[in-house]
Protein backbone atom coordinates (compact mmCIF):
# COMPACT_ATOMS: atom_id res chain seq x y z
CA UNK A 1 0.00 0.00 0.00
CA UNK A 2 1.52 3.46 -1.04
CA UNK A 3 0.65 6.70 0.93
CA UNK A 4 1.58 10.20 -0.05
CA UNK A 5 1.14 12.61 2.44
CA UNK A 6 0.61 16.13 1.63
CA UNK A 7 0.32 18.47 4.50
CA UNK A 8 0.36 22.41 3.15
CA UNK A 9 1.79 25.00 6.57
CA UNK A 10 2.55 22.20 8.75
CA UNK A 11 5.71 20.20 8.96
CA UNK A 12 5.67 16.89 7.05
CA UNK A 13 8.39 15.10 8.07
CA UNK A 14 7.37 14.55 11.60
CA UNK A 15 4.08 13.08 9.79
CA UNK A 16 5.76 10.60 7.66
CA UNK A 17 7.77 9.03 10.28
CA UNK A 18 4.94 8.44 12.63
CA UNK A 19 2.38 7.07 9.61
CA UNK A 20 5.74 5.01 8.23
CA UNK A 21 6.55 3.72 12.01
CA UNK A 22 2.46 3.28 12.55
CA UNK A 23 2.01 1.09 9.19
CA UNK A 24 5.00 -0.55 8.43
CA UNK A 25 3.77 -2.71 5.97
CA UNK A 26 3.15 0.68 3.87
CA UNK A 27 5.27 3.24 1.52
CA UNK A 28 4.49 6.39 3.06
CA UNK A 29 6.16 9.32 0.92
CA UNK A 30 5.73 13.13 1.26
CA UNK A 31 4.01 13.95 -2.22
CA UNK A 32 6.01 15.83 -4.94
CA UNK A 33 4.82 16.82 -8.58
CA UNK A 34 6.81 13.71 -9.76
CA UNK A 35 5.72 11.80 -6.77
CA UNK A 36 4.36 7.98 -7.96
CA UNK A 37 0.64 7.13 -7.67
CA UNK A 38 -0.45 6.52 -4.71
CA UNK A 39 -3.39 4.66 -3.02
CA UNK A 40 -4.36 6.97 -0.37
CA UNK A 41 -3.41 10.29 0.72
CA UNK A 42 -3.13 12.08 4.31
CA UNK A 43 -3.46 15.48 3.71
CA UNK A 44 -3.63 19.19 5.07
CA UNK A 45 -5.03 21.89 2.54
CA UNK A 46 -3.30 20.39 -0.48
CA UNK A 47 -3.17 22.20 -3.49
CA UNK A 48 -5.85 21.09 -6.77
CA UNK A 49 -2.42 19.81 -8.44
CA UNK A 50 -2.17 17.13 -5.58
CA UNK A 51 -6.16 15.70 -6.98
CA UNK A 52 -4.79 16.04 -10.21
CA UNK A 53 -1.48 13.91 -10.21
CA UNK A 54 -3.88 11.08 -7.64
CA UNK A 55 -6.27 9.72 -10.01
CA UNK A 56 -6.74 6.69 -8.16
CA UNK A 57 -6.38 7.08 -4.73
CA UNK A 58 -8.99 4.98 -3.29
CA UNK A 59 -9.13 7.03 0.44
CA UNK A 60 -8.02 10.73 1.13
CA UNK A 61 -7.57 11.12 4.98
CA UNK A 62 -7.90 14.70 6.05
CA UNK A 63 -5.52 15.54 9.44
CA UNK A 64 -8.36 17.70 10.70
CA UNK A 65 -12.35 17.65 11.18
CA UNK A 66 -13.47 20.18 9.05
CA UNK A 67 -13.50 19.49 5.10
CA UNK A 68 -15.33 22.84 3.92
CA UNK A 69 -11.67 24.02 2.24
CA UNK A 70 -11.20 20.50 0.67
CA UNK A 71 -14.61 20.17 -0.58
CA UNK A 72 -13.93 23.42 -2.95
CA UNK A 73 -11.61 21.24 -4.43
CA UNK A 74 -12.01 18.41 -7.53
CA UNK A 75 -11.18 15.56 -5.56
CA UNK A 76 -11.16 11.29 -7.71
CA UNK A 77 -14.88 10.83 -7.62
CA UNK A 78 -14.47 6.92 -6.23
CA UNK A 79 -12.13 8.23 -3.48
CA UNK A 80 -13.79 7.72 -0.04
CA UNK A 81 -13.12 11.09 2.31
CA UNK A 82 -12.49 10.71 5.96
CA UNK A 83 -12.04 12.81 8.46
CA UNK A 84 -10.43 13.28 12.02
CA UNK A 85 -13.15 12.32 14.48
CA UNK A 86 -11.88 13.44 17.83
CA UNK A 87 -8.18 12.46 17.91
CA UNK A 88 -7.85 15.02 20.79
CA UNK A 89 -10.03 17.56 19.99
CA UNK A 90 -13.18 16.96 21.71
CA UNK A 91 -11.37 17.91 25.00
CA UNK A 92 -9.80 20.68 23.85
CA UNK A 93 -12.79 22.33 22.54
CA UNK A 94 -15.06 21.59 25.48
CA UNK A 95 -12.00 22.83 27.83
CA UNK A 96 -12.16 26.24 25.31
CA UNK A 97 -15.78 26.97 24.95
CA UNK A 98 -16.54 26.17 29.40
CA UNK A 99 -13.95 28.67 29.54
CA UNK A 100 -15.46 31.61 27.04
CA UNK A 101 -18.96 30.89 28.91
CA UNK A 102 -17.92 30.57 32.32
CA UNK A 103 -15.57 33.89 32.02
CA UNK A 104 -18.62 35.47 30.36
CA UNK A 105 -20.83 34.02 33.04
CA UNK A 106 -19.05 34.81 36.15
CA UNK A 107 -17.77 38.32 34.75
CA UNK A 108 -14.08 37.75 34.87
CA UNK A 109 -13.30 40.83 32.32
CA UNK A 110 -15.09 43.16 34.96
CA UNK A 111 -13.01 41.49 37.94
CA UNK A 112 -9.50 41.30 36.00
CA UNK A 113 -10.31 45.80 35.32
CA UNK A 114 -11.04 45.69 38.29
CA UNK A 115 -7.49 44.45 39.69
CA UNK A 116 -5.91 46.65 36.75
CA UNK A 117 -7.48 50.08 39.09
CA UNK A 118 -7.02 48.49 42.63
CA UNK A 119 -10.61 47.92 43.33
CA UNK A 120 -12.66 45.12 45.48
CA UNK A 121 -15.78 44.91 44.66
CA UNK A 122 -18.45 42.49 44.18
CA UNK A 123 -21.11 41.74 41.33
CA UNK A 124 -23.73 40.27 41.94
CA UNK A 125 -24.10 36.55 41.31
CA UNK A 126 -25.57 35.54 38.07
CA UNK A 127 -28.24 32.76 38.03
CA UNK A 128 -27.65 29.79 35.66
CA UNK A 129 -31.25 29.45 35.29
CA UNK A 130 -30.84 32.55 33.34
CA UNK A 131 -27.77 31.55 30.94
CA UNK A 132 -29.18 28.74 29.33
CA UNK A 133 -26.34 28.07 26.28
CA UNK A 134 -27.31 27.00 23.04
CA UNK A 135 -24.70 24.65 21.00
CA UNK A 136 -25.54 24.74 17.03
CA UNK A 137 -24.31 21.32 16.16
CA UNK A 138 -24.47 18.22 18.00
CA UNK A 139 -21.29 16.00 16.41
CA UNK A 140 -18.21 14.86 17.71
CA UNK A 141 -17.52 18.31 18.93
CA UNK A 142 -20.87 19.60 19.59
CA UNK A 143 -21.98 16.78 21.83
CA UNK A 144 -18.46 16.88 24.41
CA UNK A 145 -19.08 20.60 24.50
CA UNK A 146 -23.03 20.38 25.54
CA UNK A 147 -21.94 17.69 27.97
CA UNK A 148 -19.33 19.77 29.44
CA UNK A 149 -21.35 22.88 29.58
CA UNK A 150 -24.43 20.45 31.64
CA UNK A 151 -21.83 19.03 33.78
CA UNK A 152 -21.53 22.94 35.08
CA UNK A 153 -25.18 23.11 35.51
CA UNK A 154 -25.95 25.29 32.97
CA UNK A 155 -29.74 24.70 30.87
CA UNK A 156 -27.68 23.16 27.65
CA UNK A 157 -29.78 23.16 24.74
CA UNK A 158 -28.72 21.95 21.18
CA UNK A 159 -29.52 21.73 17.46
CA UNK A 160 -28.76 19.65 14.74
CA UNK A 161 -30.15 18.27 11.07
CA UNK A 162 -31.70 15.02 12.63
CA UNK A 163 -33.46 14.25 16.04
CA UNK A 164 -30.85 13.46 19.04
CA UNK A 165 -31.02 12.10 22.20
CA UNK A 166 -28.10 14.04 24.08
CA UNK A 167 -28.43 13.36 27.97
CA UNK A 168 -28.46 16.67 29.75
CA UNK A 169 -29.26 18.43 26.76
CA UNK A 170 -32.51 19.65 25.60
CA UNK A 171 -32.47 18.93 21.97
CA UNK A 172 -33.90 20.55 18.94
CA UNK A 173 -33.52 20.09 14.91
CA UNK A 174 -34.23 20.61 11.90
CA UNK A 175 -35.72 24.18 10.54
CA UNK A 176 -38.48 24.51 12.71
CA UNK A 177 -36.65 23.90 15.56
CA UNK A 178 -33.69 26.39 14.95
CA UNK A 179 -36.63 29.42 15.85
CA UNK A 180 -37.62 27.50 19.19
CA UNK A 181 -33.62 26.81 19.88
CA UNK A 182 -32.63 30.26 18.94
CA UNK A 183 -35.33 32.07 21.14
CA UNK A 184 -34.34 30.30 24.04
CA UNK A 185 -30.79 30.29 24.62
CA UNK A 186 -28.60 33.30 25.67
CA UNK A 187 -25.20 32.35 24.88
CA UNK A 188 -24.81 30.52 21.16
CA UNK A 189 -21.86 28.18 20.53
CA UNK A 190 -21.14 27.57 16.82
CA UNK A 191 -19.98 23.89 16.40
CA UNK A 192 -21.55 23.38 13.01
CA UNK A 193 -19.45 22.34 9.63
CA UNK A 194 -19.24 24.91 7.15
CA UNK A 195 -21.88 24.14 4.20
CA UNK A 196 -24.11 26.15 2.02
CA UNK A 197 -27.09 25.30 4.64
CA UNK A 198 -24.75 26.93 7.59
CA UNK A 199 -22.77 29.32 5.84
CA UNK A 200 -23.92 33.43 7.42
CA UNK A 201 -26.19 31.13 9.68
CA UNK A 202 -25.22 34.01 12.31
CA UNK A 203 -26.46 36.75 11.13
CA UNK A 204 -28.51 39.78 12.11
CA UNK A 205 -32.35 37.81 11.85
CA UNK A 206 -31.08 34.87 13.68
CA UNK A 207 -28.84 36.87 16.18
CA UNK A 208 -31.36 38.73 17.27
CA UNK A 209 -33.69 36.09 18.28
CA UNK A 210 -31.12 35.36 21.22
CA UNK A 211 -32.37 36.41 24.63
CA UNK A 212 -30.90 39.71 25.05
CA UNK A 213 -28.04 40.33 26.53
CA UNK A 214 -26.54 37.25 24.25
CA UNK A 215 -23.29 36.15 24.01
CA UNK A 216 -22.01 34.16 21.17
CA UNK A 217 -18.88 32.05 20.74
CA UNK A 218 -17.48 31.15 17.38
CA UNK A 219 -15.32 28.23 17.02
CA UNK A 220 -16.51 26.33 13.36
CA UNK A 221 -15.50 28.65 10.60
CA UNK A 222 -15.26 32.22 10.37
CA UNK A 223 -18.15 32.18 7.29
CA UNK A 224 -20.85 31.20 9.75
CA UNK A 225 -20.43 35.06 11.20
CA UNK A 226 -21.83 37.71 9.41
CA UNK A 227 -19.00 40.38 11.36
CA UNK A 228 -21.10 43.64 10.66
CA UNK A 229 -24.15 42.24 11.86
CA UNK A 230 -22.56 40.94 15.30
CA UNK A 231 -20.78 44.39 15.47
CA UNK A 232 -24.27 46.04 14.64
CA UNK A 233 -25.67 43.54 17.68
CA UNK A 234 -23.29 44.41 20.22
CA UNK A 235 -23.68 48.44 19.31
CA UNK A 236 -26.91 48.05 19.85
CA UNK A 237 -26.44 46.18 22.92
CA UNK A 238 -28.91 43.56 22.33
CA UNK A 239 -25.71 41.07 22.48
CA UNK A 240 -23.46 41.36 25.26
CA UNK A 241 -20.19 39.80 23.99
CA UNK A 242 -18.18 37.57 21.70
CA UNK A 243 -15.35 35.25 22.05
CA UNK A 244 -14.20 34.22 18.67
CA UNK A 245 -11.65 31.84 17.19
CA UNK A 246 -12.51 31.33 13.43
CA UNK A 247 -12.43 34.19 10.85
CA UNK A 248 -13.70 35.04 7.15
CA UNK A 249 -9.73 35.65 6.72
CA UNK A 250 -7.59 34.53 8.47
CA UNK A 251 -5.03 35.66 10.39
CA UNK A 252 -7.62 37.98 10.88
CA UNK A 253 -6.51 41.57 9.17
CA UNK A 254 -4.78 44.09 11.47
CA UNK A 255 -7.62 46.80 10.65
CA UNK A 256 -10.33 44.18 11.59
CA UNK A 257 -12.79 45.44 14.41
CA UNK A 258 -12.88 42.74 16.28
CA UNK A 259 -9.18 43.44 17.61
CA UNK A 260 -9.58 46.38 19.13
CA UNK A 261 -13.49 45.95 20.26
CA UNK A 262 -14.43 45.89 24.03
CA UNK A 263 -16.94 43.61 23.53
CA UNK A 264 -14.61 40.60 21.61
CA UNK A 265 -12.14 38.30 22.32
CA UNK A 266 -10.18 36.95 19.68
CA UNK A 267 -7.98 33.90 19.20
CA UNK A 268 -5.77 32.73 16.62
CA UNK A 269 -7.79 28.57 15.40
CA UNK A 270 -6.63 27.52 18.29
CA UNK A 271 -9.69 26.22 19.95
CA UNK A 272 -8.89 22.99 19.08
CA UNK A 273 -5.90 21.80 17.48
CA UNK A 274 -4.78 18.55 15.39
CA UNK A 275 -2.48 16.62 17.97
CA UNK A 276 -0.25 14.94 15.28
CA UNK A 277 0.13 11.68 17.29
CA UNK A 278 -3.27 10.72 18.25
CA UNK A 279 -4.25 11.61 14.28
CA UNK A 280 -1.44 8.88 13.51
CA UNK A 281 -2.69 6.59 15.44
CA UNK A 282 -6.26 6.99 14.41
CA UNK A 283 -5.53 7.42 10.53
CA UNK A 284 -3.64 3.99 11.07
CA UNK A 285 -6.70 2.18 12.63
CA UNK A 286 -8.90 3.66 9.83
CA UNK A 287 -6.88 2.91 7.13
CA UNK A 288 -6.00 -1.18 8.25
CA UNK A 289 -9.62 -1.39 8.26
CA UNK A 290 -10.69 0.42 5.19
CA UNK A 291 -7.91 -1.82 3.43
CA UNK A 292 -10.18 -5.00 5.37
CA UNK A 293 -13.80 -3.63 3.89
CA UNK A 294 -14.62 -2.79 7.34
CA UNK A 295 -16.53 -0.13 7.76
CA UNK A 296 -15.12 3.65 9.33
CA UNK A 297 -16.22 6.01 11.49
CA UNK A 298 -15.68 9.91 10.22
CA UNK A 299 -16.18 9.28 6.25
CA UNK A 300 -17.74 12.31 4.88
CA UNK A 301 -21.01 12.30 3.05
CA UNK A 302 -19.60 14.41 0.14
CA UNK A 303 -23.63 15.77 -0.86
CA UNK A 304 -24.32 16.99 2.90
CA UNK A 305 -20.85 18.61 3.15
CA UNK A 306 -19.72 17.06 5.62
P1 LIG B 1 -19.63 16.56 12.94
O1 LIG B 1 -19.75 16.32 11.48
O2 LIG B 1 -19.37 15.42 13.85
O3 LIG B 1 -20.97 17.29 13.46
C1 LIG B 1 -21.63 18.27 12.75
C2 LIG B 1 -22.96 18.57 13.43
O4 LIG B 1 -23.57 19.69 12.77
C3 LIG B 1 -23.96 17.41 13.36
O5 LIG B 1 -24.66 17.30 14.57
C4 LIG B 1 -24.92 17.85 12.26
O6 LIG B 1 -26.24 17.39 12.38
C5 LIG B 1 -24.92 19.36 12.45
N1 LIG B 1 -25.35 20.03 11.22
C6 LIG B 1 -24.76 20.04 10.01
N2 LIG B 1 -25.48 20.76 9.13
C7 LIG B 1 -26.57 21.19 9.80
C8 LIG B 1 -27.70 21.96 9.44
N3 LIG B 1 -27.88 22.43 8.20
N4 LIG B 1 -28.62 22.21 10.39
C9 LIG B 1 -28.47 21.73 11.65
N5 LIG B 1 -27.42 21.00 12.06
C10 LIG B 1 -26.49 20.73 11.14
O7 LIG B 1 -18.50 17.67 13.10
P2 LIG B 1 -17.52 17.95 14.35
O8 LIG B 1 -18.34 18.08 15.58
O9 LIG B 1 -16.39 17.01 14.38
O10 LIG B 1 -16.90 19.38 13.92
C11 LIG B 1 -17.74 20.50 13.69
C12 LIG B 1 -16.95 21.61 13.03
O11 LIG B 1 -16.04 22.21 13.95
C13 LIG B 1 -16.03 21.18 11.88
O12 LIG B 1 -16.76 21.03 10.67
C14 LIG B 1 -15.04 22.33 11.80
O13 LIG B 1 -15.50 23.32 10.90
C15 LIG B 1 -15.05 22.90 13.23
N6 LIG B 1 -13.73 22.71 13.88
C16 LIG B 1 -13.07 23.82 14.36
C17 LIG B 1 -11.85 23.67 15.01
C18 LIG B 1 -11.14 24.86 15.58
O14 LIG B 1 -9.99 24.73 16.02
N7 LIG B 1 -11.75 26.02 15.66
C19 LIG B 1 -11.23 22.35 15.17
C20 LIG B 1 -12.02 21.26 14.67
C21 LIG B 1 -13.24 21.45 14.03
P3 LIG B 1 -26.60 15.81 12.26
O15 LIG B 1 -25.93 15.16 13.44
O16 LIG B 1 -28.06 15.78 12.35
O17 LIG B 1 -26.02 15.36 10.94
Amino acid sequence: MRIAVCCTDQKVAPWIEGLAAALPEAEVFEWRPDAPEADHAVVWAPPQAFFDAQPRLKGVFNTGAGVDALLKLQLPPQATLVRLDDAGMSVQMAEFVCHAVIRHFREFDGYERDEEQGKWGFRKPRLRSDYPVGVMGLGVLGQRVAQALAAFEFPVRGWSRATKDVPGVQCFHGEQGFQDFLAGTRVLVCLLPLTDDTRDIMNRANLSRLLPGGYVVNVARGAHLVDEDLLALLDSGHLAGAALDVFRTEPLPADHPFWRHPKVTVTPHTSARTLRDESIAQIARKLRAFERGEPIAGVVDRKKGY
